[in-house]
């Protein structure tokens, strides 16, 4: 515990950011703003980026050799923590026999019927290497089986960075405040119908206008990439009974949502609510391939068997199903089935929230927080937002000193105010107060 010299504190501190400041300059040289995604370059909350050595468990540590508990668990996929050990030693052993085939694998039947097996909504689903991937081809196709070219999106969710579905996305692009990006034709952009996130009406209005061309309408059921917003169960349910109604193909995008709210995603909650409803096709990535790059998409049979070589819509890849990242996958699947897992990370994570909210009161600081299994999101605003322009009310210069004086005190949140953060299986019960305890300071500062 650092804390108790402050002397040896500040000389940590120092060496710290100059080794992580060191590779950034030299990254810089290199890689375009020094990173190979956005969102991890600070430019939200400013300061440097750490950059990871190792991670064991709920922590990591940087290149000057500090500790950092974990609440970003690489954006979602590490539900166990880094290194589990029943995880680590599927990989070596896959790896040991072979990193890549471009032929069928045993391991990729596995993985389908480990995901099926979860969520009743999917008959049938393929492998792929990235969210993007999957969000993309999910997409092309609801547009072939239609035959019709409108998507409908919801401001503030993001599905990667596919040409149609980059416009006004959450997360890296809201923190630059650039809604759309360049390089994406207006002529895309413009099959993409962009509508408010839990706003019925505008919905209903959308399916009324352009009904019979709307191909599909993509949507993460709780939107994770404009911090933690829940679409409503009103809202929920138009989105499949006008879908039904018009012949569009719904989708889930479940990326960070899937095996990471619930077991069986937030499918499986809404469809508690409302029995019967779910959608046609689930995008998802992040968990199940527990840190490797693996994700999938899958849905009805008819659909999912419009898919080349069976039908006309085309989508192919080289590592898809790749033998390492599907082990990894399904050695995470395995363990996050024992009997209890959910129970304890809900209620670990939802400990946090409360010892963050109670911190924040006692500081004076206006807050409101949710979460749900191991994702959870907290708002520097009175109460929980329910879109993307009322997440953007949230104090910005408050948020970015909390950031930085939880990781000055060894408490790595996302650096911006638009992202949900992740609690893990190995989050104990110390680390947990001990944020808790680092969040009462630094809130306390931030005031
Ligand atoms: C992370 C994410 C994606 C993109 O996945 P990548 O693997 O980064 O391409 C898509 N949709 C949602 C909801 C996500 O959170």
């Amino acid at each position: 515990m650092v804390f108790f010299f402050p002397h040896i504190h500040t000389l940590l501190m120092t060496s710290r950011i100059d080794s992580n400041e060191a590779l950034m300059r030299r990254a810089r040289q290199v890689i375009p703003g020094g990173v190979n995604s956005p969102v991890r370059a600070f430019r939200a909350v400013g300061g440097t980026p750490r950059f990871v050595q190792r991670a064991q468990g709920p922590y990591f540590w940087d290149a000057g050799g500090a500790r950092y508990i974990d609440y970003i668990g690489s954006w979602g996929p590490m539900i166990l923590g880094h290194g589990h050990p029943a995880v680590l030693q599927a990989v070596q052993k896959a790896a040991a026999d072979g990193f890549s085939f471009g032929a069928p694998t045993e391991r990729e039947i596995e993985l389908a019927e480990a995901i099926i097996a979860l969520l009743p909504s999917i008959e049938m689903l393929r492998l792929v290497s990235s969210g993007t991937e999957a969000g993309m081809t999910a997409i092309r196709l609801a547009r072939g089986a239609t035959g019709r070219n409108k998507i409908i999106k919801f401001e503030g969710c993001y599905h990667g960075h596919a040409d149609a579905l980059l416009v006004k996305a959450g997360s890296g692009l809201a923190t630059f405040g650039n809604p759309t990006s360049a390089g994406v034709p207006a002529e895309v952009a413009r099959h993409t119908i962009v509508l408010e996130y839990n706003n019925t009406a505008q919905l209903e209005e959308a399916f009324s206008l352009h009904g019979a061309d709307i191909a599909g309408l993509i949507m993460e059921p709780i939107a994770g990439n404009m911090n933690f917003v829940r679409a409503t169960p009103e809202f929920t349910q138009r989105c499949r009974q006008l879908c039904t109604r018009h012949g569009a193909v719904l989708i889930y995008d479940e990326v960070m949502t899937g095996f990471r709210v619930a077991l069986g995603g937030a499918q499986s909650l809404y469809a508690r609510l409302v029995p019967g409803f779910e959608p046609d096709i689930t995008v998802m990535g992040k968990v199940i391939g527990g840190g490797m790059p693996l994700a999938a998409f899958g849905g009805k049979r008819a659909l999912m068997e419009q898919l080349a070589p069976l039908g006309p819509v085309y989508q192919a890849g080289t590592l898809s199903g790749n033998p390492v990242a599907t082990a990894c996958g399904l050695a995470t699947l395995r363990e996050i089935q024992r009997p209890g897992f959910f129970e304890t990370l809900a209620a670990n994570t939802c400990q946090l929230m409360d010892g963050f909210a109670a911190a924040a009161q006692a500081a004076g600081v206006p807050f409101s927080a949710d979460c749900e299994g191991g994702m959870f999101g907290f708002f520097l605003l009175p109460a929980l937002p329910q879109n993307y322009q009322q997440v953007m009310q949230s104090d910005a210069a408050r948020f970015n000193r909390l950031f930085h004086g939880l990781l000055d005190r060894g408490v790595y949140i996302a650096p911006a105010l638009y992202e949900a953060g992740f609690v893990s299986a190995a989050h104990t019960q110390a680390d947990l107060q001990a944020s808790i305890h680092a969040f009462a300071q630094a809130i306390a500062t931030a005031r």
